[in-house]
């Protein structure tokens, strides 16, 4: 599976760095070129030609850091493409995208637009622990703990498997069907505040470095790469601090603008 990491952050921001400035944006996967998880960040990052080669977006939840990609898309893609994209969620996220954001109030309904017949979108509601086949890929949503409904996911195809959080707290039922799985080779873990905001963490529902070492326990795997994800670009220096500290083998910090192949 090939996976291009167009953003992965908490939230978008330019950062100074001695190299130069640098930028974190808001979460979006690309997975063989045509499935996006999350949609966060899309358009930015992606040539029209390439963004007319996604077929499926799958969404963990509704908060906007998550979703913001999606207007933006359908704007430039709604005259282009032969056929709907299909938004997958929680019928809450799909209901909520529908209510709060394609409402002809803060964006036209690109789930009836250009043509009833052929909208830009269309939508799938996903059933917690069902599997779902999307582009070839099977996806397994899995509810976790955050502040509104949200499933954390497990994608797999014959050859390799991973895991992602999607925002959450302490969980149990992602790591607990994860860690059955043979082939799976890879986890995507949210860490969002340093461990002394562990109070603004709970309340959130996100992960601290030392949340995300106890929930990567309880994976109970020692052949899995660990990525560390969601960083608050504001905490990012103190989170990185943290997490090396942590002497994790296989840990590493997911930077945005790289392809994986697992
Ligand atoms: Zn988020
Ligand atoms: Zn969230």
């Amino acid at each position: 599976m090939n996976i291009r990491i167009l953003g992965c952050y908490g939230s978008d921001a330019l950062l100074q760095r001695a190299t130069g400035p640098y930028t974190c944006n808001t979460c979006g996967f690309l997975l063989n070129g045509t499935l996006l998880l999350d949609a966060g960040t899309v358009a930015t990052k992606l040539s029209l030609n390439e963004q007319k080669q996604i077929r499926h977006i799958i969404l963990s939840h509704l908060h906007f850091d998550h979703i913001k990609g999606l207007p933006m898309l359908a704007d430039n893609l709604s005259e282009q493409i032969d056929a709907s994209i299909v938004v997958a969620g929680l019928p809450e996220v799909i209901q909520g995208l529908r209510r709060h954001i394609f409402n002809t109030d803060v964006y036209p309904d690109f789930f009836s637009i250009p043509t009833p017949e052929r909208p830009a979108f269309t939508s799938s509601y996903l059933k917690p622990g069902s599997i779902c086949s999307f582009s070839g890929v099977d996806i397994t949503p899995i509810p976790v703990n955050h502040t509104v409904p949200t499933t954390g996911f497990i994608v797999q195809d014959r050859s390799s498997a991973f895991v992602y959080s999607g925002d959450t707290y302490s969980t149990d039922e992602l790591w607990h069907e994860a860690r059955q799985i043979p082939h799976l080779t890879t986890a995507f873990i949210e860490c969002s505040y340093p461990n002394s905001m562990r109070e603004l963490a709970r309340i959130s529902k996100h992960l601290t470095p030392a949340l995300l070492a106890q929930e990567f326990r309880k994976l109970d795997r020692d052949d899995i790469s660990l990525y560390a994800y969601h960083l608050k670009p504001a905490y990012k220096d103190e989170i990185l601090r943290e997490l090396r500290e942590l002497h994790l083998p296989g840990l590493e910090v997911l930077e945005e603008d790289q392809t994986l192949t697992i």
